[in-house]
């Protein structure tokens, strides 16, 4: 058991020996690094738990087999989460090393998403899953055109291309998911939970434990004061200190660790089937897979520096022709701010993974100035209107990593300051 988490030998080994010893607690917390495969352990822990025999990394007993798929009916998943890097490292392996192995991770990564429209999640709550539900069966169809090809249909080409599609399907239901877990869900799952498992035992994974409103947090409490025998309780976490006393309490902690350069390789190879890549962290390896949100960022920086300038050019009048262009082509800024906020999930809706949204868009609006100030015709009008927007976008930056202020107020913030001037840069 555990065998395929590399590089966290020694949160593996204290879990084998609860499990072996029968020693488990009915709730853990995994605390670690982004991408330190917390959500993959504690998946792992559930099949461990549901196993009929020795739970062998390839045991071939029906529990294995479902949890595998990620369709055992025993597990929940909650929790924000950013899933788009995941897919697109998975479609990308069903191009690159086609197989068994690729189709399932694919898979995986699109159940981790679809999972978290159970309906066992949304009781009494129907309405709000009831929008989303045509997109889950989209994600579902398009599962099981990727099956493997002991069940499936599809040869490696079509099952591959049948993953690329889905990537903007699920990055449209990745956007309807709470950004943080909320009460109701919280409610649901405990009766979920209550109820008696199928196999032999029950696991609720809640990742970003940290991340909960306090109505949330409490009722999450009340459930880890009485917890029913037959569930098991994961929460995972990178931020341990934002989570409250009186829940670290009553949860043993297992300690995930930044991979070293050399587990981070085998996980690029081995895990991601990528030989070629000279990444030397999973956290690197992972962000190239932004590029395609990149671009868009890049497009709404442009829109972006264009509506600001616009609104700003009708106060001063600018003389700069580079100006003048990129004021031209400006829709008003407050529908510019609305476009880009459901262009990135509301600048990656406070995941970690996605934490670099707002800095990368900062820093493409300032590119965008920077490439006008070289343009033919530009001026010292030109220059100080990238020197103005720098300034602002070191203290919208300075606001977001200290005061943890969110972007979207940030974006207007700069926008105002930016065209009628402020005197608190
Ligand atoms: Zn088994």
């Amino acid at each position: 058991m555990f065998e395929n988490i590399l590089g966290q030998a020694e949160a593996c080994s204290c879990l084998r020996r609860d499990v072996e010893r029968d020693e488990l607690p009915g709730s853990l917390l995994f605390d670690g690094p982004p991408l330190s495969a917390k959500l993959s352990t504690a998946l792992e822990l559930a099949r461990v738990l549901s196993c009929e025999r020795e739970a062998a990394w390839n045991c071939a007993c029906p529990q294995c087999a479902r949890h595998r798929a990620l369709v055992h009916q025993d597990i929940m998943l909650v929790g924000p989460k950013s899933f788009r890097e995941e897919l697109a490292i998975g479609a990308r392996m069903m191009e690159t090393a086609p197989g068994s192995a690729s189709r399932y991770f694919f898979i995986r990564a699109a159940r981790k998403l679809v999972r978290r429209f159970d309906a066992d999640l949304y009781s009494g709550e129907e309405g709000r899953l009831a929008k989303a539900l045509p997109l889950v069966r989209s994600v579902l169809e398009g599962i099981d055109a990727c099956a493997p090809v002991e069940t499936g249909t599809h040869t490696d080409a079509a099952a591959a291309k049948e993953a690329s599609k889905l990537l903007g399907v699920c990055a449209k239901l990745e956007d309807m998911l709470p950004t943080a877990t909320p009460v109701f869900q919280i409610r649901s799952m405990e009766f979920w939970a209550r109820l008696k498992p199928y196999g032999r035992r029950k696991t609720i994974i809640i990742e970003h434990a940290d991340r909960m409103l306090d109505a949330s947090r409490n009722a999450l409490l009340k459930i880890l004061e009485e917890p029913p025998l037959h569930a098991v309780f994961v929460l995972t976490t990178s931020r341990r200190s934002a989570i409250i006393p009186t829940i670290l309490s009553r949860v043993r902690r297992y300690r995930f660790i930044q991979r070293s350069s050399t587990d981070a390789r085998s996980v690029i190879e081995r895990i991601f089937k990528d030989r070629e890549s000279t990444a030397d962290s999973v956290a690197s390896y992972v962000s190239a897979y932004r590029a395609a949100s990149t671009l868009a960022i890049a497009e709404f920086a442009r829109s972006y520096a264009a509506a600001i300038v616009a609104a700003a050019g009708t106060l001063r009048g600018f003389s700069d022709l580079p100006l003048i262009a990129l004021a031209e082509s400006g829709a008003s800024v407050r529908k510019v701010i609305a476009e880009v906020v459901a262009g990135t999930s509301n600048f990656g809706g406070g995941d970690e993974a996605s934490a670099w949204t707002f800095p990368a868009f900062l820093d493409e609006t300032g590119a965008v100035f920077v490439r006008l100030a070289r343009e033919k015709g530009a001026g010292l009008e030109t220059i100080r209107t990238a020197e103005l927007y720098a300034a602002l976008a070191r203290d919208a930056l300075l606001r977001y990593s200290s005061y943890n202020l969110q972007p979207v107020a940030l974006t207007e913030r700069l926008a105002d300051a930016f065209i009628y001037g402020t005197p608190t840069v």
